[in-house]
């Protein structure tokens, strides 16, 4: 596909892995790309060469770590073109979605570099001043995961650099190509080892977290492996963690809603890529008066909805990223189906190569079922029904997880009322979805700890340090 291999970027330079791995494209089921496999011994000169570059850089001013991300932001976009390319032959998506996906990349790159953490002072009482200044931590292990690989390895690093840490990024096996192309335009934008990027497998991310050379992992990916990084990063050096999670988003209908009008951005909220997308809807919980025309409305959008391989211009579904979550969403339409689950629309694989569903809406099951409990994070979408407003806010809580959650009415004050009863990190009226750079992220419960962007992100990869001195 490429003519150039894929390397590291360790230092400021392009090195090879010492074995590779085989990197497979979802639409057709085939490898076709190898990924360097990082050694233990290389992710020991990542270390030891971000840590040498965090002593320069935290001394350079905000100006000149912006300037640098700027510079680094508009190579992003000069290579747009073969970025999005790539990015819909590894991940799946269509070919659109990742154009938007390099842009949002660059913009966040952008607009995260506005920030500047300036000091408080919390005391001047004429014989002693207090301030509080921020520090940067040092290294930041930046672990990224498969659905919007670019966009989510950059918004890590992007806070990071900008309040003066240096970096090592390491994306998903699954989905490692376009972020070694990220780490060789960041070899030629930004200081020689500020930015490292390290593919390969489960195991180092495990190694990142143990590692006593960094001292914050930037985490987005799944509550399972969330736990695992904040065991090990407090079992080795009590590595400080921003975690960002797997979702269970719900969407209350409720009776006033328009749903001509809203079946459709509803559907794309829960069907975007594929449904590979922590803050999809996953839970629709639909008032009874107006459940079935609802559900036969999502139906009829996922039945004309057109599926296929991304790089196809027409193309608005992919196909699921892997074969193991591929197998996973099958297993749950299927055990859906058995509990007495009805599939309005699809209701399993698309018989083709590679990793294709139908895209499928399910009604007649409830909790109890795996798939109401579980992520599904896929392109399968139970439909319930409730009868009181108070029994739809105490459904959609009754969850581990926490990260999203929208209320639809066409009464946007009476939605507004049910939204602020909802537990979750971002709750949205008559419209579900969509991060921002100026907008902090991230779930209550299970869903995460921390949030991402806007100021609160930027302070989550610094120390605050206060200073008792005279007046
Ligand atoms: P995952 O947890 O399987 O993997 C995420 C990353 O962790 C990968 O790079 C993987 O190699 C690495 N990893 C695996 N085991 C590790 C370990 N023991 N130590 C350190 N790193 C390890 O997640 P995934 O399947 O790639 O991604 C899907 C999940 O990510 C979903 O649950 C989704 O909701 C979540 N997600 C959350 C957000 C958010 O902002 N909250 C955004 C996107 C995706």
């Amino acid at each position: 596909m490429s003519a150039q291999p894929f390397t590291l970027t360790i230092d400021g330079e392009q090195v090879a892995g010492e074995t590779t791995f085989g990197v497979v494209n979802p639409a057709t089921g085939s490898v076709f790309a190898q990924a360097p496999d990082a050694t233990r011994a290389q992710l020991d000169q990542s270390v030891a060469a971000a840590r040498r570059a965090f002593e320069g850089w935290k001394k350079t001013s905000v100006a000149q770590r912006r300037e640098a991300m700027l510079a680094f932001a508009n190579e992003v976009r000069a290579q747009s073109d073969s970025l999005a390319r790539l990015l819909t032959t590894e991940q799946g998506k269509p070919l659109s979605a990742a154009n938007r996906e390099v842009r949002v990349t660059a913009e966040r790159l952008e607009k995260l570099a506005v920030y500047e953490v300036g000091d408080e002072v919390l005391r001047s009482d004429g014989t002693s001043r207090v301030v509080l200044d921020y520090q940067p931590m040092g290294v930041v292990g930046a672990i990224a995961p498969w659905n919007s690989p670019l966009v989510l390895a950059t918004q890590i690093t992007a806070q990071a650099l900008i309040s003066g840490n240096s970096v090592i990024v390491k994306p998903s096996p699954f989905t490692p190509l376009t972020t070694l192309r990220l780490g060789e335009i960041a070899g030629r934008t930004l200081p020689r080892g500020v930015f490292n990027t390290l593919s390969g497998g489960n195991d180092l991310g495990q190694w990142m977290t143990e590692h006593p050379g960094i001292d914050k992992i930037g985490f987005v990916g799944s509550v399972a492996t969330g736990k695992r990084v904040m065991a090990s990063a407090a079992a080795s050096n009590l590595k400080r963690v921003s975690l960002e999670l797997g979702g269970n988003d719900a969407a209350i209908v409720l009776d006033d809603a328009d749903i001509d009008a809203i079946a459709p951005r509803l559907f794309w909220s829960a069907f975007v890529n594929s449904g590979q997308i922590c803050m999809a809807i996953k839970r629709v919980f639909a008032h009874e008066a107006i459940a079935e025309h609802l559900a036969a409305a999502l139906a009829d959008i996922a039945r004309r909805a057109k599926v296929g391989d991304g790089l196809d211009p027409d193309v608005e579904l992919g196909p699921v990223q892997n074969r193991p979550q591929y197998e996973r969403v099958l297993g749950l339409i299927e055990d859906a189906l058995v509990r007495g689950g009805r599939a309005l629309s699809g209701g399993g694989a698309l018989n083709r190569p590679g990793y294709f569903i139908a895209p499928t809406v399910i009604t007649g099951i409830r909790e109890g079922v795996r798939l109401v409990d579980e992520e599904q994070f896929g392109p399968v979408l139970p439909v319930m029904t409730f009868n009181t407003i108070d029994e739809a806010v105490q459904r959609a809580n009754a969850t581990r997880f926490g990260l999203g959650a929208s209320v639809w009415s066409g009464s946007p004050l009476r939605a507004a009322e049910v939204a602020c009863r909802l537990q979750a990190g971002t709750v949205w009226v008559n419209a579900h979805g969509g991060a921002a750079a100026d907008i902090p992220f991230g779930g209550f419960k299970e869903s995460g700890m921390g949030r991402a962007m806007g100021m609160m992100g930027i302070k989550s990869y610094m120390e605050a340090r206060v200073l008792h001195l005279p007046q």
